[in-house]
């Protein structure tokens, strides 16, 4: 009975909705608003770089626990899940410590440029090793440099360029760096401004 007259008040609301054109006019005020507010020019690459939300989905990062070892237990789920087939695991045993268990990865590498960036490996990853982190220059000069290996990847909690607890949703002041790999622009999180 109750569903019933959630329905016909939701008909009722679509119906009024669509008589006085709500939508439409949600929709112009919107664009209006975007009109008549203030123009923003972001100084990318030389001074200023755009640090994305925690949400986000850039290049990939391997864990560590809290105790410095791998998370990654060479499982292949990730490579198993991912649609394009582009991330390639070679598990091995390992019985030093090195991991969380006594299997890890003696391969893990992703191939950047056939990557959508859909997540599917994170989700499915048992241990929390695989993230999709807010690195997203990702420009480089040839193909082989769009293909990160563990060495890169496997980058300790505290070295990360952005720490995971950080917010996001920010401009930082930033430097420009042009290394043999590419380009850089490295972002002083200590200095960062709204993006509004
Ligand atoms: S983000 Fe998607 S496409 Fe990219 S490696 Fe993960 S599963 Fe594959
Ligand atoms: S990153 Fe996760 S899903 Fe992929 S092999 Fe390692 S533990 Fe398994």
């Amino acid at each position: 009975m109750n569903i019933k007259k959630r329905n016909g008040n939701s008909k009722l609301g679509r119906f009024i909705k669509k008589v006085l054109f709500i939508d439409l006019l949600k929709g112009m005020s919107l664009t209006l608003n975007y009109n008549l507010s203030r123009s923003f020019t972001l100084r990318y690459p030389d001074e200023e770089k755009w640090i994305p939300y925690k949400r986000f989905r850039g290049q990939h990062t391997l864990n560590r626990d809290p105790q410095g070892r791998e998370l990654c237990v060479g499982c292949e789920l990730c490579a198993k899940s991912c649609p394009t087939q582009c991330i390639t695991v070679v598990p091995m045993e390992d019985d030093t410590g090195r991991g969380i268990a006594d299997r890890v990865a003696k391969v893990w590498k992703v191939d950047l440029v056939r990557c959508m960036y859909c997540a599917l490996c994170e989700d499915a990853c048992p241990t929390e090793a695989l993230k999709l982190g807010r690195e997203y220059e990702l420009a480089c000069f040839s193909l082989d440099c769009a293909v990160k290996g563990k060495d890169e990847l496997l980058v300790p909690i505290e070295e990360q360029k952005i720490p995971d607890e950080f917010e996001g949703g920010v401009v930082a002041r930033a430097r420009l760096e042009i290394t043999d790999k590419g380009i850089r622009v490295i972002p002083d999180l200590s200095k960062c401004k709204k993006w509004w």
